[in-house]
């Protein structure tokens, strides 16, 4: 993927476009930023564009080269991921980073001329796990006293959600209201949305979550405490369940007070969304947005997943009973 594919990266692809432009390469980068924002396509894209056979600013993305690149089979353009069990050396069997092999690998093959193109180039996936051992040896190639002070660092940041919902309708065919949710709820990485997006569990989480939230209107406490156990079940999950909660009750909140739709982050449930919000009181609104902040704290002080849930479920009263007191 090209530069002109990246979203909302213009600072750090400014900079690695002037680099080629200008003949100033430097022999090593270190991206940094946060998960899913586009740091392993950004790297790809600049090995595209130093080797590419019809480079223009940008690499062309269809040449033979760029083709290779892509699809990860250049000779000269070597990933490292050892998630995805890409190695230079095969027999490696650590798992917790880069380990000595790879780096030793590296050292190896480095010190001979590219096969077929202008730039070798190595991408090192999670450099930041790299065993201590492969750090010192990376250092032999790299020639300063540490590796980051020998790197060009690439600063990379979150990316606004509207710029995440325009990449999901525009390049994912998402659906307009489905897009809105998922670039809410992806906190400014485009990665985890597209995960989101292309991943049937995770879309069967969320419907199964609205369905629940709005049962909870009328559920007894039985059901209430049955619920909470089958959730809890889901423990990894929880922290995407409760934002799933909080942006339901934000939208009833939101259509409540303005009857905005384009202002909906569910928009696709903008029926259902009318009709409760008709039928809650801007009271027990604030009491369920409160409820569930209450369990996000609680998540992050490591109560039980099911006592979390059962607290939050039972404070979601039917609008007709009185408002429980806040847990203390
Ligand atoms: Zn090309």
């Amino acid at each position: 993927m090209p530069f002109r594919e990246l979203v909302n990266q213009d600072h750090a692809v400014l900079l690695l476009r002037t680099a080629v432009r200008s003949d100033r390469v430097s022999h090593a980068y270190l991206f940094v930023g946060p998960r899913g924002v586009g740091r392993h396509n950004a790297a790809i894209a600049f090995a595209q564009l130093l080797n590419c056979e019809r480079a223009d600013g940008d690499a062309c993305g269809q040449c033979r080269t760029c083709t290779l690149i892509a699809s990860g089979q250049h000779p000269d353009v070597r990933v490292v991921d050892v998630a995805q069990g890409r190695l230079l050396d095969p027999e490696d069997t650590t798992k917790t980073g880069i380990g000595i092999k790879q780096v030793l690998a590296l050292r190896r093959e480095v010190v001979y001329p590219p096969y077929q193109s202008r730039w070798k180039v190595y991408v090192l996936v999670d450099a930041d796990a790299m065993t201590n051992e492969a750090a010192n040896s990376l250092l032999k190639v790299l020639e300063e006293p540490t590796v980051v002070s020998r790197c060009q660092l690439v600063r990379f940041s979150l990316i606004p959600s509207p710029a995440i919902e325009r990449a999901l309708v525009e390049r994912y065919g998402v659906p307009k209201g489905r897009a809105r949710f998922v670039a809410a709820l992806a906190g400014g990485e485009l990665g985890r949305a597209v995960r989101w997006v292309t991943s049937e569990e995770t879309q069967q989480r969320r419907e199964q979550m609205l369905d629940l939230l709005e049962r909870l209107e009328q559920a007894d406490p039985l059901e209430r405490l049955d619920a909470a156990e089958e959730f809890a079940q889901d423990k990894d999950n929880l922290p995407e369940l409760l934002e799933i909660a909080l942006f339901w009750y934000r939208d009833l909140l939101v259509w409540q007070q303005t009857g905005d739709e384009e202002q909906l982050i569910n928009l696709d449930r903008r029926d259902r969304i009318a009709a409760l919000a008709t039928a809650l009181s801007l009271a027990l609104l604030n009491a369920r947005i409160q409820a569930v902040e209450d369990a996000k704290d609680a998540l992050e002080m490591n109560v039980h997943p099911r006592l979390l849930l059962e607290t939050l479920f039972l404070r979601i009263t039917p609008p007709t009973e009185p408002i429980p007191g806040r847990r203390t």
